[in-house]
């Protein structure tokens, strides 16, 4: 055979073989109107042909499309990136479908999950949905079939209100990365916002440095680098210190947690 594996494959799935191109891309997702370019999408597909096929297929359509071979690869990228929507095998090396899912929604990521599985199984697809998963596609499935499910999730995302995140008179706006106190506009570098992010998704938690060192830097914290400290000191120079009532607290040899007083 003297094609590329992942044309044999399309052709022997695809519902009109030998047309030799993918649908047509999509100018609205092009220009989405939150206006922050293309929809990002990542794949987590350990078998080469069907995450080549899936990443050529998608970029054609229009998405800006990584791809990660096995379980850990694809929840590092999946929580240092900010994508769109996720396509994610079940059965994966190193950490499998099922787990990347679970430490992704733990971390506060929510975008939606279309799950790949290869088993058409009851009991796969409720626990698919009790950890989050979106949408579901068993394999062998059609690249048509798959675009319409990517479209709609995509879609039921966008029309959702805008997340926001409140505590006091803090308002993070989680789609436009926006924040407000006081109905002030605060400029974020992407690393504070992930912060701080974190501290309004855990509210009232008090977070280790480990745990915000993993989650917003994606390092283990077994250094003596105060890099979390100068990041929690710049965060409340700009959402704190000008402000009332104060917010984010340090407690000492425990780490950090933020909290609207009065709050219970
Ligand atoms: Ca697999």
């Amino acid at each position: 055979m003297g094609h590329a594996p992942w044309i044999a494959y399309r052709v022997s799935k695809e519902p009109s073989p030998g047309t030799g191109s993918f649908p047509k891309p999509v100018a609205e997702f092009l220009e989405p109107e939150h206006g922050h370019g293309p929809m990002k999408i990542l794949i987590v597909e350990d078998e080469p042909k069907t995450g080549e096929y899936l990443r050529q297929g998608l970029s054609e359509a229009g998405f800006v499309v990584d791809l990660a071979r096995d379980g850990l690869d694809g929840l590092h990228l999946a929580t240092t990136s900010d994508y769109d929507l996720l396509v994610l095998d079940v059965m994966l090396p190193r950490m499998d479908g099922w787990a990347v899912l679970q430490a992704l929604r733990a971390s506060g990521r929510a975008m939606p999950v279309l799950f790949l599985t290869a088993r058409d199984q009851v009991e796969d697809r409720v626990r698919g949905l009790e950890l989050g998963a979106d949408d579901y596609l068993v394999k062998p499935f059609a690249f048509a079939e798959l675009l319409a499910r990517v479209r709609t999730l995509l879609r039921r995302g966008r029309s959702k209100e805008a997340e926001v995140l409140t505590a006091a008179d803090l308002e993070v706006d989680l789609l436009r990365r926006r924040v407000k106190r006081s109905g002030t506009r605060i400029e974020l570098t992407a690393k504070e916002f992930a912060l701080l992010e974190l501290l309004l998704r855990r509210q009232g938690e008090v977070l280790p440095r480990s745990l915000i060192a993993s989650q917003v830097w994606d390092m283990n914290f077994d250094s003596d680098t105060n890099v979390i400290e100068v990041a929690v000191r710049r965060l409340r120079a700009k959402v704190d210190e000008p402000f009332e009532p104060k917010l984010i607290r340090t407690v000492r040899g425990m780490g950090y947690v933020l909290e609207a007083p009065g709050h219970p």
